[in-house]
């Protein structure tokens, strides 16, 4: 079975946003909902030696999801494959799921009363495509896999550890990793 994954190469974003606004025209998205921001670190460091990165955000797909395990209604779920999505017709709109993701992946949509977020592009990735982000980034800068296929580049990087998922100290096993972020 595949446990779907992304790598994100902090060193080859350069915050263009195609990614944002990809996800935004695929997913029919209102003006003001997002679902992967691109955010920006810094500058750090005393001039001259001073240094940002670019820091692409969107829910973490974690295996131990805490938004999944607090929704009363069973909307948020996990697939087979490691993604976790919204049913947004058992959606109650209670927005437990938004206080429980640590990571601030989830939107609420008013006009729908329903809570929103990334799913990996569901109905592409389940057919063997990438999503729209990482099919829109020019610089290369992500990259989606299978952690169980070992000859995807996904795997490969995570397996040797040049790829580290942001707070880690939580327990959310995420599996969106990050390449060349510092300590
Ligand atoms: Fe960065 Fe690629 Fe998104 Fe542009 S499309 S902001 S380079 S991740
Ligand atoms: Fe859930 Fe947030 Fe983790 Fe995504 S990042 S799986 S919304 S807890």
């Amino acid at each position: 079975m595949s446990q779907f994954a992304m790598v994100i190469d902090v060193g080859r974003c350069i915050a263009c946003h195609s990614c944002t606004v990809a996800c935004r025209e695929n997913n029919n998205l209102p003006l003001d909902m997002i679902y992967n921001p691109v955010t920006t670190v810094g500058p750090k460091g005393v001039f001259p030696n001073v240094h940002m990165v670019h820091l692409p955000l969107l829910c973490m797909h974690c295996e131990n999801a805490p938004c999944v395990d607090c929704c009363p209604t069973g909307a948020s779920q996990k697939s087979k494959d490691g993604i976790i999505w919204v049913d947004e017709k058992k959606c109650v709109g209670c927005k437990a799921c938004i206080m429980a993701c640590p990571y601030g992946a989830r939107v609420f949509n008013e006009d729908k009363g329903s809570v929103q977020k990334c799913n990996f592009c569901m109905d592409l990735t389940t057919l063997g495509e990438d999503p729209y982000c990482v099919k829109t980034c020019h610089q290369k800068a992500r990259i989606f896999g299978d952690l169980e296929d070992e000859t995807s580049e996904v795997y490969k990087i995570v397996k040797s550890e040049r790829a580290k998922p942001l707070m880690p100290e939580l327990g959310t096993k995420p599996k969106v990793f990050y390449k060349g972020l510092e300590d």
